[in-house]
Parts: structure tokens; sequence; C-alpha cells
């Protein structure tokens, strides 16, 4: 990646639900505190369209996927584009999905027009996100010492495509690839409209699963698609394991973080005694420490542990993502450390799920990180009800 004399630093502050919630905020008239009052911007006109991937081979990163576009539909977006792929069954599941949730929310498909070393380096998971199957590749390989170098059979697999999708019911597909020209895409339209009446004839030449790859419908053996029935997950082996410091931060969560539990009411007291005096930083020091010693705590002050499952998104995930994984990771793997570091969403996962409680992941949004608090103790910041968890915890909410 290069930038203006170098390299740029990454900026994660708001991930997509947080930038999809903002615009939304924005189309109907920003609001917001100025010296004389409330500031309100002229409405924006934005059309909001936001990516997901169905191609996931583990079931945590697979509904993570699927929470954290939950989140993005709710935050008002316009229309879904999927990433790109080749399991005809994975587009169906995002489609079904999709219009389980929002009947009405226009999804797009998305047709790579797949070269052979493009393919290759997919299966590498050298493009993060980006699934080509050992299969697919050896078919490309057949492919490329035909006379025209693959071509036909390249643009024959984005019509086929094409038929598809519409016949399934996607709103529209875009269409991409490398060095492609007009009359490229133009044969891919009519001869997709061509092949589209007869489309389920069409499914069985897109048989790309991956090894023991997760499927979040049952599989219909008719069509090869999916059935509308979820399958069970609550018997699937879990993505991660647990580890003793979840199963002890658990039990200090109870004993200290539960409001009306325990030592909560205690906690509060001391917190509302100690903030803005003297004894803040003598306070401040042994938590800040504690936490970097179990979670290398960055000391954000806006405390996300509660929504990550005892996992700092701060320091380990490396977009800093609050409201789940991005597109990037591969069987179960950070995008960034791929076979070093779990994802923490699978970490997450994995934890809840083996409590049953992994619908928790899949709840309301959780705001950008307000740096406000940087430095600052998030224990006090938790119990005055100043930092994000206030609304959820119901602890009355701190004056800023
Ligand atoms: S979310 Fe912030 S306060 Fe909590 S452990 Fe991570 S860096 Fe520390």
């Amino acid at each position: 990646m290069t930038g203006f004399l170098g390299r740029p630093k990454p900026v994660f502050d708001l991930d997509p639900v947080n930038a999809v919630e903002l615009i939304a905020r924005m189309n109907r008239g920003l609001e917001y505190p100025g010296l004389k009052g409330t500031i309100k911007h002229q409405p924006s006109d934005f059309f909001t369209g936001v990516a997901v991937s169905p191609f996931k081979a583990t079931e945590a990163e697979q509904m993570i996927q699927y929470f954290k576009l939950k989140k993005k539909i709710a935050a008002g977006v316009g229309f879904v584009v999927t990433q790109l792929g080749y399991d005809v069954r994975k587009f169906h599941e995002a489609l079904q999905f999709i219009k389980q949730c929002a009947p009405e929310m226009p999804v797009v498909g998305n047709i790579y027009i797949l070269p052979f070393g493009a393919a290759r380096v997919m299966n590498q998971n050298k493009i993060p996100g980006c699934v080509v199957t050992d299969k697919l590749v050896a078919e490309l390989d057949q492919e490329r010492s035909a006379a025209d170098k693959g071509e036909g059979g390249r643009l024959l697999r984005a019509a086929r495509m094409y038929a598809i999708m519409k016949g399934m019911g996607f709103s529209g597909v875009h269409i991409g690839g490398h060095n492609i020209r007009y009359e490229q895409v133009e044969q891919i339209i009519s001869d997709g409209e061509a092949l589209s009446p007869n489309w389920r004839d069409l499914v069985h030449h897109f048989d790309y699963p991956q090894p023991n790859g997760f499927y979040y419908f049952a599989l219909d053996p008719k069509t090869g698609l999916n059935a509308e029935t979820p399958v069970r997950r609550q018997g699937l082996p879990l993505d991660a394991p647990i580890g003793f410091s979840y199963r002890m931060s658990r039990l200090f969560h109870q004993l200290m973080f539960e409001p009306g539990k325990n030592l909560y009411g205690l906690m509060g007291a001391l917190s509302r005694k100690v903030e803005g005096s003297k004894l803040e930083g003598a306070y401040h020091k042994p938590e800040h420490l504690a936490k970097v010693l179990i979670f290398d705590c960055h000391d954000c002050g806006d405390c996300a542990l509660i929504d990550v499952a005892y996992s700092c998104p701060m320091s380990q995930c490396p977009k800093n993502q609050r409201n789940g994984a991005c597109g990037g990771s591969f069987n179960g793997w950070c995008e960034v450390y791929p076979e070093k570091r779990r994802c923490v969403y699978v970490i997450a996962y994995a934890r809840l799920k083996h409590y049953g409680e992994e619908a928790r992941l899949d709840g309301d949004s959780v705001p950008p990180c307000n740096w406000d608090f940087y430095q600052t103790s998030s224990w006090i910041n938790y119990y005055l009800g100043k930092d994000h968890t206030a609304k959820r915890t119901g602890v009355p909410e701190a004056k800023q």
C-alpha cells in the first residue's frame, strides 16, 4: 500500500455499521451540538450499500457475518452486495437470509470473471475474503490450454452465474474482472439473459463447497440449493477453545459488573467517590495493569470487553472492529495474521456458544470508541454510566 510520501496510518474509528448509521443521520439532516445550540445540516442524499460474505467455512465466521449484516440493515442500508465467490448454494444462502430479515432489501450478486492467475492467488488466500477452491483452480488450469487461452470458458462461467442470479431473484449483478472489455460484459449479459429461463439446470456447474464448510440452511437435495430452515447449530463443534481466562472473566464479571448484584453497588459507590479526586489515578492504575496483563488493554477507556466475550477489540483485532468481524477472515484466522491468530469474533462466538449465549452477538450496534475517555478509568466510566454500555446495563447515563 502506498500513500502521499509513504504509507498512511490506517483509520478504523468508524466500522461499517457506524458508517451506515452516520450516513443515515446525514440523510435525515445531521444534528450536533455547537457553541450556540444544536447545529443542523441540510439532509444529504446518499444511497448506502454494504457488503456481506456468505463464503465463510466455519460456523462462527459465517454467523458473525450475518449478525453484522443485520446490524447494517437496522442502521438503514439501501442495498447489499455479496463478496465474489463461485459456490451458488452460498449465493442462494445470502439472498435467502437477507430476504428473511428484510424482504424488500435489494441484493446485488457479485460476478468476477475469473482467470487462472487470480484464481490461484485467491486459492492461496492472498486476497482476503476471496475464496476459490482447489477444484475450481484445477478446472481453470485445464481451460487455459484451449486455443483462446480460456476466455470462452471464463465468459461462459460468468454468463451462467448471471443467469442463476437472475433466476434466484437477485436485484442486479456487479460484473468485474481485470482488463475486461465492454464487449465481454455485453456478451455476458446477453448470454446470461438467454440462459436464465433454464437457470436451475446450471446450478450443478457451481458445486464448489469448502472442505467441511458450514451452510446456514439445510441442503435442498432437489435443487442443490437451500431449504428454508436453518441447520441445527447447537450440536456442531466449537470453532475455538473457550480458555481458562474467559471462564475466570465470566466469574469476575458476575462478581463485579452485573448491575444490582454482588460487588456492583460497592464498586459503583467507590467509583463515584474517587472520580475527579486525587485518588482517581491510584484507582485507575491497578485496574489498567490487571487489564494489560490479561487482555493486553490499550487503555481506550470505553471498554468493549463485554461486547466481544472478553477479548479486547482494540488490541486483539487489527481493525478494532466493535460490531463483528471484517470480511477477511479465513478458516477462523484473522486476515492480518493467517494461521497465527484467530479472529477475535470467532473466539467470542465459540465462548458464548459454549454457554448457549451466542445470540448476544446478534444485538444492538456498538458505537465507535469514544476517545474522550482515552487513558481514563474504564471502570469509572462503566459504573458512572458514562461509556457506551450505559443504555444496555440500565446504569443512568452520566451527563458528558
Ligand atoms: S476495550 Fe479498551 S479499556 Fe477494554 S481492554 Fe480493550 S483497550 Fe482496554
